[in-house]
């Protein structure tokens, strides 16, 4: 099947949900995006600056990109004005200079935190209780060019689905426990961004809100 073919495929799926679809375009060249661009879609994820940087200049202007990987404060600058959601911001400090960048260039940058529910040292994001204090705390009241759109996780890599499903359920949980907190204007509890090529299936009955499917769409990689 082509790009284009898988991508329909999931849209079919998704029909009737709530829940989105990010086509993770990671690796791949331009042109295999366009196949998908042509087709009339537009949600691309990537997870290293420089790489998206290069396809936002080479691609269409109404690609909405994005930023799916651990992302280091000293480079938020480089796509400040044109991401259109950073997934996966796992530290205050990383918020902060988001918010900073949007300032600059008045703009609200919209925002996903990362909660890590895996069993892996090698995944990033909050802590979910130390999520809940921070809000209770205030440390997010005085952002003024963030928007906190919901949250985003992964799943521990492995073969056991209840486990992978626990840890999506855990988020969920966390989600329904932060939408029912008194929360900043900065923040909302929309979107939940959990589910992958191999557990996006769980992550949907789980509740998930958005989808990040790369290899099996555009095949595996490197
Ligand atoms: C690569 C990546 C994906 C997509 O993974 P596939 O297994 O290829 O679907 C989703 N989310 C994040 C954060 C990624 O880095």
């Amino acid at each position: 099947m082509s790009v284009a073919d898988n991508i329909a495929k999931f849209e079919a799926e998704l029909a009737g949900t709530s829940s989105k679809l990010v086509a993770v375009s990671k690796t791949k060249p331009s042109e295999v995006i366009m196949e998908a661009y042509q087709a009339g879609f537009r949600r691309f994820g990537e997870n290293r600056v420089q790489e998206l940087i290069g396809k936002y200049q080479e691609l269409p202007k109404d690609i909405e990109w994005h930023m799916i990987g651990h992302l280091q404060r000293n480079k938020v600058k480089y796509i400040a004005s044109f991401v259109s959601l950073i997934q996966g911001v796992d530290n205050l400090k990383l918020l902060w200079e988001i918010n900073k960048q949007g300032k600059q260039l008045q703009r609200t940058i919209p925002c996903l935190l990362q909660v890590f529910i895996a069993q892996e040292e090698s995944k990033f994001g909050f802590e979910p209780q130390d999520l809940k204090d921070l809000v209770e705390q205030g440390a997010f009241n005085d952002l003024t060019h963030v928007q906190i759109l919901g949250l985003m996780g992964m799943a521990t890599f492995t073969s056991d689905t209840n486990q992978i499903r626990s840890e999506f359920r855990k988020l969920k949980g966390l989600h329904n426990a932060m939408s029912a907190m008194q929360m900043p204007a900065c923040m909302e509890m929309n979107e939940l961004s959990m589910g992958m090529s191999d557990d996006y299936k769980i992550a949907l009955e789980e509740g998930s809100t958005m989808i990040r499917v790369g290899s099996s769409i555009f095949g595996s990689r490197n």
